[in-house]
């Protein structure tokens, strides 16, 4: 695969995944395109050596894993879900001559960048469907639907120096004009479209504005990608592609997690039962599955924060990325990243031996440090980890930029590293 051919890919993957959900829905599409066979939790398995698996949890996290001999696992972790605008169980707000969606922030987006965009609608919605069975679906609105305006300048003068936004007041998306609006009817319109006739009654929702404007290469040598969710669908993608190239009797798995932008404590997150739970019946006997964990590495991928060339003092001078400079080694003495210099020398020999450029990472001692699955999964398993990831800028905002050399340098590494 070429590094256009990767990127192109990537871009098509960004824009079809709105929500954890759709992100979900196509990873297992492509699993099953790979000639992987589903399996799921609440029925008895019966692996077979050489054979390919995956399962899936809350319709928004997969794991994909081979069944051989070995139970020395390379594990590429990443998370499904990215910050949003979300909307509250009871949406509609009719005021001031429109109709607005009250909405709740997930995770710790941005939220000045929501402004003055052409949002859509995604997630899924549960119903009472025919023969008194509750049914899932999911929906995306595909075009633009709602927008949030700007407050003009002339009304706030102070608009460019102290701006500041209330997440209750500020951020209700606008539909329409006028008064008539039946938020079931908004639905149901929408779920006849996706070919659901048989609504009894429309129960709960989880949907989330996005951003309608694609990914796309940008720059005047189209170094970079700009897209939504880059944070972690990117990672998403890389480490399905190398699952999907993996034989069925190399020792492999691939982690997707939902809820990590909102601390993986969930049904579905890195700090729930999910992963422990698929691992241990792979592995068959706690005595299996304790050796295996010893014996296996976390490469838990995640976008790195690039050196902002507009705000250079935000960054250690030394462990300061740069954009298309190689995938990225995040380090923190606190442990917000698990990476060891046990799992960090494994990882710098499978490049150094592909030839592939790397670079660390290491946030400044006077500021704060994000975090990710890595630590986590580390904790609750006991499995050495390595927190890897692509540098980015914006990270958390409506429109995030990548380097597309860097994208396929990290497809490389852990492709490499799968066959090691
Ligand atoms: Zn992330």
């Amino acid at each position: 695969m070429t590094k256009q051919e990767f990127n192109d890919a990537l871009l098509g993957f960004l824009d079809t995944s709105p929500t954890p959900f759709h992100a979900t829905r196509n990873i297992t599409q492509m699993l099953e395109n790979a000639g992987f066979t589903r399996l799921y939790e609440e029925l008895s398995w019966e692996l077979e050596e050489g054979k390919r698996y995956y399962v899936v949890r809350n319709s928004s996290s997969v794991i994909a894993f081979t069944y051989g001999k070995r139970r020395d696992y390379v594990v590429i972790g990443a998370h499904t879900d990215s910050p949003n605008l979300k909307l509250k169980p009871n949406p509609v707000v009719k005021e001031h001559g429109v109709v607005k969606f009250a909405v709740e922030p997930y995770g710790g987006l941005l939220l000045n960048p929501w402004f003055d965009r052409d949002l859509s609608l995604a997630g899924r919605v549960h119903y009472l469907g025919s023969k008194n069975v509750i049914k899932e679906v999911l929906l995306d609105f595909e075009k633009p639907i709602a927008f949030i305006p700007s407050l003009a300048i002339h009304l706030d003068d102070k608009a460019n120096k102290d701006r500041t936004i209330n997440k209750q007041t500020d951020i209700a998306p606008i539909i329409q004009t006028g008064e008539e609006f039946d938020f079931q009817v908004f639905l149901k319109e929408r779920m006849a479209k996706e070919g659901v006739e048989d609504i009894e009654e429309i129960y709960a929702h989880e949907l989330s504005l996005y951003d309608t404007q694609k990914a796309r290469y940008i720059g005047v040598k189209n170094d970079f990608l700009a897209s939504a969710r880059l944070d972690n669908l990117l990672s998403c993608y890389v480490g399905l592609l190398v699952m999907c190239s993996v034989a069925g009797d190399a020792p492999f798995m691939f982690v997707a997690n939902d809820s990590e932008e909102v601390g993986s404590e969930s049904v579905a997150g890195a700090a729930g039962s999910f992963f422990e739970s698929v691992y241990k019946r792979i592995c068959g006997s706690y005595e299996e599955f304790a050796k295996s964990v010893r014996l296996s590495t976390l490469v838990s991928c995640d976008n790195a924060h690039a050196i902002h060339p507009n705000f250079p003092q935000k960054h250690e001078p030394s462990h300061a990325p740069k954009i298309n400079e190689g995938v990225v080694v995040k380090i923190n003495a606190n442990q917000r990243y698990a990476s060891s210099s046990k799992t960090v020398a494994r990882f710098l020999n499978v490049a150094s031996g592909l030839g592939v450029k790397t670079q660390s990472f290491v946030t400044r001692s006077d500021m704060g440090c994000g975090s990710t699955i890595g630590p986590i999964t580390a904790t609750r398993l006991g499995i050495d980890t390595l927190d890897v990831g692509i540098p980015t800028w914006g990270m958390h905002s409506i429109r995030e930029i990548a380097g597309v050399d860097d994208t396929y340098d990290l497809y490389r590494i852990l492709l490499g590293y799968a066959h090691t």
